[in-house]
């Protein structure tokens, strides 16, 4: 399909995000990846937000060439966020890329909405895949919200990450402030606090008489630790939590291993 050369040994960089490709935020993210490298988006044709690390496995997917994005090569895929990357790397790219961006979320990542955000799976896939990869979100949901902020730590960590690459198996999600630009800190290098959502459903009744269920929910903050990504953006700092896929437990391996008797 395509062919793209690394010319001037310019890094390839594939851009997605869960949002869909008429996000305003991957257009932030893209215009900021062309400093740095052949852009090449490829991201879901509608919005994909809490999909997590799905993968389509019952119907057709397709990738449509399309203009969204001016100055830069861009599909839209049927898919799952995950789907996307898995099909940029095998039929648009024909190669690995040299860095993943997912993002910008509109919205948080930060703290356990990982699990569930699809913006980091896309980012997650390409780090399993071997690739360095960061998801960005902005912690503003509005379609028109401001990323001056955002692109401006999001142009300060790529050249960082280009510089010095993450070791195999590691990510970042960064998540930045509500906040204007010139009121932003700068970045912490945070751990994800301990938190949840604590779910509420809305019940009503559909015109039949019969009950349904709209999930709300509220995020609900248990860690006072002055190290978390919550504390960080909470302050007014980009938060920056370098995350993994291997999701074992050492010390629950250790745990285990003195405590169980197994042999029995
Ligand atoms: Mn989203």
């Amino acid at each position: 399909m395509i062919y793209l050369c690394d010319m001037n040994d310019r890094p390839i960089i594939l851009v997605t995000n869960d949002d869909g490709i008429i996000s305003p935020g991957i257009r932030a993210l893209a215009e900021v990846a062309s400093q740095f490298g052949e852009v090449v988006v490829v991201a879901p044709d509608s919005p994909q937000s809490g999909m997590g690390h799905a993968i389509t496995l019952d119907k057709p997917l397709r990738v449509i060439k399309v203009d969204a994005i001016e100055g830069v090569d861009a599909w839209q895929c049927n898919g799952t966020p995950v789907d996307c990357v898995k099909l940029a790397i095998d039929k648009i790219l024909h190669r690995k890329p040299d860095l993943c961006l997912s993002g910008i979320n509109h919205g948080s990542n930060s703290s356990i909405n990982i699990i569930y955000s699809g913006t980091m799976s896309a980012a997650m896939e390409a780090a399993i895949d071997g690739i360095q990869a960061v998801g960005f979100s902005l912690l503003d949901y509005h379609f028109d919200a401001d990323f001056t902020g955002a692109k401006k730590y999001a142009t300060q960590i790529i050249e960082q990450i280009l510089k010095h690459p993450l070791p195999s198996g590691a990510l970042l999600n960064v998540n930045i402030p509500k906040l204007p630009v010139e009121e932003i800190k700068g970045i912490k290098i945070a751990r994800q606090a301990i938190a949840k959502w604590v779910e509420e459903f809305d019940e009503r009744l559909d015109p039949r008489g019969n009950s349904y269920y709209w999930l709300t929910g509220k995020f609900v903050n248990f860690d006072h630790g002055e190290d978390t990504d919550e504390y960080a953006l909470a302050n007014g700092y980009v938060s920056v939590v370098p995350v993994q896929f291997d999701l074992t437990n050492h010390q629950v391996i250790r745990h285990i291993n003195e405590n169980w008797d197994l042999n029995g």
